[in-house]
């Protein structure tokens, strides 16, 4: 991507390379139950290390309130990053002062360091000036490889991404080169899947993609919401009655931008949200008071394969179904595992993301088929709201 600074064009060979990443990973009882994240940082470590680099790691861990706590230390990663990476991983016990600074000062050329939580410190989310120019004194270059934090203009993230020479690392450039391929200059027709809980928590996002996409396909419990506002009963399914209007106008203005939405026809219904439940499937003009709207129907399937089929990319964020619970995961995977195969077949660029998101099509088997999947939460929905990231932004050649 060339309007982004990549590692291509940064001098590396014995320079302090401060080296921003996404550690935030799963632990339960000291270890780490999903190393997706680490996994995704080795390829930028290894390269910078490789070309000469002292690759001093920055990164944050939970939420601590009122600094160091053993909770929310980074330590317990050192071995677990240099188990992964192969090559040994020292920790300094603070990210700034005298601890960073005197291992700093003992590295060699292709030694790798981790630094403590950076938010010990107040100074991090504050983006706070003096905070940024003590990270600073600790290096040359500065690397962001966490395309997850970079929606917050943190002293990590953002700061000092404006002090030093800044660089994308290997893995935040295929998230923007992805990204990029899916929204910014997509080849055409593109569809959206927007599914997930609640219209709530995506207004934005809706109101975004209407504007940027031929075909917005809508599923889970959102769905309820606009089939309520088009006047139809919805029984006891899950639906924010004060936002029938606003789902009235997303529609509006899709039609304005020429935008097709579309919304399941039919759906499994039951009576109670639990592990095989009885189940029947009906229109959804046909839905009692008692009965919730838990899945699309396989006449929604149909549809949404008959649009999937009809274009060439795919961005993806939310099931279709209470996909947790069986059978209510049917419409995710059947849609899931088409989208794998059209992309298998070269036909289709196809995008996902949000945590929920690639749960479920990792469920259905689909997730490794898809030409890029997001592990970032936040970021990637506020990418596909249209918003700029802060930390990406500082990163702009
Ligand atoms: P989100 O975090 O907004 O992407 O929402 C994901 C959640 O939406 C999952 O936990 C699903 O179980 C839930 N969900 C999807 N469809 C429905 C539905 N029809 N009724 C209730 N919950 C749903």
């Amino acid at each position: 991507m060339t309007s982004f600074r990549t590692l291509d064009s940064a001098d590396l060979s014995s320079k302090r390379v401060l080296v921003r990443v996404d550690l935030n990973v799963p632990m339960e009882d000291g270890r780490v139950t999903d190393a997706t994240r680490i996994d995704r940082i080795l390829p930028t470590i290894a390269e910078i290390a490789d070309k000469g680099g002292k690759v001093i790691l920055l990164a944050h861990f939970g939420r601590p309130k009122n600094g160091p706590d053993t909770e929310n230390s980074l330590a317990p990663l050192a071995p677990v990053l240099s188990a992964h990476l192969r090559r040994p991983v020292a920790f300094a016990r603070d990210c700034v002062g005298e601890a960073a600074a005197s291992a700093v000062a003992a590295m060699k050329p292709g030694d790798v360091l981790l630094l403590e939580n950076t938010r010990f410190h107040k100074g991090e989310e504050k983006n706070d000036a003096a905070f940024v120019a003590e990270l600073a004194t600790l290096g040359d270059v500065y690397v962001n490889d966490a395309f997850s934090a970079a929606h917050r203009a943190h002293a990590s993230t953002e700061g000092l991404a404006r002090k030093l020479p800044a660089f994308a690392g290997r893995t935040m450039q295929a998230e923007l080169e992805a990204l990029s391929a899916a929204l910014e200059n997509p080849q055409r027709p593109v569809a959206a899947v927007v599914g997930g809980a609640k219209v709530s928590t995506k207004l934005e996002l809706l109101g975004n993609l209407v504007k940027k996409v031929d075909f917005l396909i809508i599923g889970g419990g959102m769905a309820n919401t606009f089939l309520a506002a088009q006047g139809k009963h919805v029984g006891k399914s899950l639906c924010e009655r004060d936002l029938l209007d606003t789902a009235r106008s997303i529609v509006e203005a899709a039609k304005a931008a020429r935008c097709e939405i579309v919304l399941p026809t039919d759906a499994v219904l039951a009576k109670e949200f639990k592990e095989h439940a009885a189940t029947r499937v009906a229109s959804v003009d046909q839905i009692a008071d008692d009965e919730m709207m838990l899945d699309i129907g396989p006449r929604s399937v149909v549809e949404v394969e008959r649009v999937l089929s009809a274009c060439k990319t795919l961005v993806w964020n939310g099931p279709f179904g209470a996909f947790e619970i069986k059978p209510f995961d049917a419409g995710t995977n059947a849609a899931a595992r088409l989208a794998a195969d059209l992309t298998d077949a070269g036909k289709l660029v196809s995008v996902a993301g949000g945590g929920d998101t690639v749960a479920a099509l990792n469920q259905a088997h689909a997730a490794q088929h898809f030409t890029y999947i997001s592990t970032a939460g936040g970021a990637f929905l506020e990418w596909m709201e249209g918003k700029a990231l802060p930390g990406v932004e500082a990163l702009r050649a």
